[in-house]
């Protein structure tokens, strides 16, 4: 399993692969010293059942989708429309926009599900089971500020 462990004091996301720990690992950004502890089931992936960062156990599922893909692809649509728009072709250029935000959709589909904590937004990637809920607006807000305190920001 692959995971985008979250740096507790500048959030820097630190990639590292889950293995026979507890291990280490050191921020690259603020060289802070990350304990990492994990499960069977996170060496196996099985299944993500206790962060190795936070020790914490709630997760959502959100798509792996990277926002720059999404902003490069309506950009390009703007551009080819505006081109489009010059020539006094409108219909074209709705044409092109309606293709950006299709080709979006059509990318945004096939993308893989990720599971994040809820506390310290680490990620994991990998071949195991999906079995987080979808994000919870609540959840978050209780379980960051419960981690933010822990880890003394608030
Ligand atoms: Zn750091
Ligand atoms: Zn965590």
């Amino acid at each position: 399993m692959q995971i985008l462990a979250r740096c507790p004091k500048c959030d820097a996301g630190l990639p590292v692969d889950a293995g026979d720990g507890p291990f280490t690992i050191r921020c690259g950004r603020c060289a802070t010293d990350i304990p990492l502890s994990f499960t069977e089931a996170l060496r196996s992936d099985r299944a993500v059942d206790r962060c190795p960062l936070c020790a914490g156990g709630d997760f959502y599922r959100r798509k792996d989708f990277d926002p720059k893909l999404g902003v490069a692809i309506v950009a390009i649509g703007a551009v080819i429309s505006a081109i489009c728009y010059w020539y006094g072709r409108d219909l074209i250029a709705y044409g092109v926009l309606a293709a950006a935000a299709v080709i979006d959709l059509i990318v945004y589909g096939v993308l893989n599900d990720l599971t994040v904590c809820y506390r310290c937004h680490s990620e994991f990637r990998g071949s195991y089971e999906r079995t987080a809920a979808g994000f919870d607006l609540h959840t978050a807000d209780v379980l960051e500020l419960e981690y933010e305190r822990k880890i003394g920001r608030r």
